[in-house]
């Protein structure tokens, strides 16, 4: 059986390695480890927290569709090798993205089997309710937060859920209720219950056989 794909997304800031660290401790999944362009930070390894690039060995891959998604951020390139994805997926094994938002979407218009799971922060309408009413920030910061929480509000139905980062462990957990409720449904597990129906079938015949060997054959 094919494995299944989780992409968990949402805002910069929003607290998804945090997330991703605890959950990838409490589940078997195979996580992406993404390209960029970016330089690593201090204790960052390359091949552990991302494959750091210069931009051309970056394009030189991107040009030859090597990637399942990317995305410029910040003045950086982003993406995800399409690869190791793919052969995890083959192998079964269930497989995490943890990406920006625009990349998500990517994933989701090649894949839409995909799983996107968006991490909001909490109080999002209080956040705007106070920045609306309030506008104790500047105005260019108070017109990007609201134009991002907007934007978050206008496109949640992109989205297969939402997780409110609020208390982490709550966040985790509703995380992990999410990846077990997708790994149980019956489209899924469709092989799988007609192997035990299989199963069930072939001990009906074996119990036929050995009424009729019982009956001497006869069928009666
Ligand atoms: P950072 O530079 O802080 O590690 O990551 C910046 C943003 O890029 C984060 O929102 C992170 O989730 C996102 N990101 C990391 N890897 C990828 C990727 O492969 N593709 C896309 N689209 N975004 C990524």
């Amino acid at each position: 059986m094919r494995g299944q794909l989780f992409v968990m997304t949402g805002a910069s800031g929003v607290g998804k390695g945090t997330v991703r660290a605890k959950v990838l401790e409490r589940t078997r999944l195979f996580y992406s480890i993404s390209m960029t362009t970016r330089p690593p930070r201090p204790g960052e390894r390359h091949g552990v927290d991302y494959y750091f690039v210069d931009r051309p060995t970056f394009e030189a891959l991107l040009a030859q569709g090597g990637f399942l998604e990317h995305a410029e951020y910040v003045g950086h390139l982003y993406g995800t090798p399409k690869a190791p994805v793919e052969r995890a997926l083959s192998r079964g094994e269930d497989v995490l993205l943890e990406i920006e938002v625009q990349g998500a979407l990517q994933v989701k218009e090649r894949m839409p089997e995909a799983v996107l799971i968006f991490l909001v922060p909490p109080s999002l309408s209080e956040l705007k309710r106070r920045l609306v009413y309030r506008g104790t920030d500047d105005p260019e910061r108070i017109r990007r937060r609201l134009e991002q929480a907007e934007w978050e509000i206008r496109n949640a139905h992109r989205f297969d859920y939402v997780v409110v980062n609020d208390v982490l462990e709550e966040a985790v957990r509703d995380f992990l209720a999410i990846l077990t409720a997708e790994r149980r449904r019956t489209e899924r597990m469709g092989e799988a219950l007609s192997r035990a129906l299989a199963r069930d079938a072939s001990l009906e015949e074996e119990l036929e056989e050995i009424l009729r060997r019982s009956h001497g054959g006869t069928g009666d």
